[in-house]
């Protein structure tokens, strides 16, 4: 099947009868006739629900339907981004391990590993993902247990080499990581360039509507935790809390990762996405790719539109020819990068603002990567409380607009956006 029809039917086939969208078992709990029965289930003898903080037969729909879409073994919805990140992180890194992160990521990501997950005993490096070999293999320590970077960096629109990644990381034994939410599978498909382990904020493109938050961890199943069994005893060694199961032997390559995640941190963790939410995501798979679709189709002519025009200083956007990560582009992303661009107004902070509160069609949100076009202008916003200085340093200088190009008519986005440069 391509893309297209698993976003309508992978992860769910009704028998006859049965009820033709995915059904919502909005429920804690599931019934069993004898204590026998729930004991293997108890055991992972056998597979089945128990309880929907470990797992729920429609959020198991919607995450079957996501590893079809990246080509992967398994996968597990959690209740947003932030934990699918820390979940794929903290289920191969505990206290005393290393990861090497690519420094381009979501800033929300960058605090997650660089402050909370400091304090837990994890130590990060942080590399230029345009870093030179040399310096890659600086970064690696006897310790380090993963790889981490966005496919598209949020915001900096920098495409992530995958594939060099990848090898580095399994030079050193260990797997890569990548969110993919900005590409979404339709545009990347990471396991393809080597990753191992794919994560995503649903909350954007993939739910796209702006209804839900959630995330996804995919396992793509290739990676031998058993070849590596020295540094991930997680893996390979029994787990004592959960009835000595060795998951890496019980569940091979292709379920240990993920059975891990749900059946130890999922159970203490309980960051989960509930059925209901998982519902409407599932409404949003099914359009994506037209939407994505129609989101590149649209920043595409947006972002040349901008390049042409005198009241703008400077436009990133990797579907630009003369952009740094056009080419890189072209080679994982060759049918479009994403909505999202950022650019900058000659004017500086002032225009910027001018600029932003003339549109009237793209909405001021802190948002990006859903149907409806929105903007935002980090210096008076998420990073206001920096100086110019420290903005440009921070790599987001006091001129920059991020827009999210939705799905609406491009020419009225055009007339907005060419209405409100004339203010400024
Ligand atoms: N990853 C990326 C690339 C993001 O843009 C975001 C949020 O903006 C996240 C992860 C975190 O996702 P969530 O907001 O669903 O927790």
């Amino acid at each position: 099947m391509q893309i297209e029809t698993k976003c309508i039917h992978s992860g769910y086939e009704p028998k006859n009868g049965e009820s033709r969208m995915i059904p919502i078992i909005q429920s804690t709990t599931f019934k069993y006739d004898s204590s026998e029965a729930m004991g293997k289930l108890f055991d992972l003898e056998a597979s089945g629900y128990f309880y929907s903080r470990l797992q729920n037969p429609t959020c198991d729909m919607v995450a079957a339907k996501i590893a079809a879409l990246e080509g992967g073994s398994a996968a597990m919805l959690t209740g947003s981004g932030q934990a699918a990140s820390f979940l794929s992180v903290f289920n191969l890194a505990n206290a005393g391990d290393h990861v090497l992160v690519s420094s381009t990521i979501y800033g929300g990501t960058f605090n997650l590993f660089n402050v909370t997950m400091r304090k837990m005993g994890i130590d990060f490096t942080f590399v230029d993902p345009d870093c030179s070999d040399a310096e890659l293999e600086a970064a690696f320590k006897p310790n380090t247990k993963a790889v981490f970077g966005e496919t598209i960096a949020n915001p900096a629109l920098i495409v992530f080499d995958i594939e060099r990644f990848a090898k580095a990381a399994h030079a050193h034994g260990v797997p890569l990581i990548v969110d993919n939410t900005f590409a979404t599978p339709v545009n990347c498909r990471p396991f393809e360039f080597g990753a191992d382990i794919v994560i995503h904020s649903t909350t954007k493109y993939l739910d796209g509507h702006d209804a839900t938050v959630g995330g996804v961890i995919v396992d793509h199943g290739e990676f031998d935790w058993m070849a590596h069994k020295d540094k991930f005893p997680g893996l390979c060694t029994p787990d004592e809390s959960y009835h000595g199961i060795t998951y890496a032997e019980k569940f091979g390559k292709g379920g240990a990762f993920i059975t891990k995640a749900t059946a130890q941190l999922m159970r203490d963790l309980g960051t989960v996405q509930s059925p209901m939410n998982a519902y409407f995501l599932n409404l949003g798979l099914e359009s994506l790719p037209l939407r994505v679709a129609r989101h590149c189709e649209n920043a595409q002519k947006i972002a040349e539109f901008l390049e042409k025009s005198d009241k703008v200083a400077w436009v990133n956007y990797p579907g630009l020819s003369g952009n740094k990560y056009y080419e890189r582009a072209k080679k994982y992303l060759p049918n479009g990068t994403c909505g999202v661009i950022s650019f900058g107004v000659k004017g500086g902070r002032k225009s910027a603002e001018k600029f932003m509160s003339e549109l009237k069609l793209g909405m001021i949100a802190t948002h990006v990567a859903d149907a409806r076009t929105c903007c935002l202008h980090p210096a008076s916003s998420t990073h206001r409380q920096l100086t110019d200085e420290e903005l440009t340093a921070a790599g987001v200088p006091s001129d920059l607009i991020r827009l999210s190009v939705g799905i609406e008519n491009v020419n009225d986005l055009l007339e907005d956006i060419s209405n409100a440069l004339s203010k400024i």
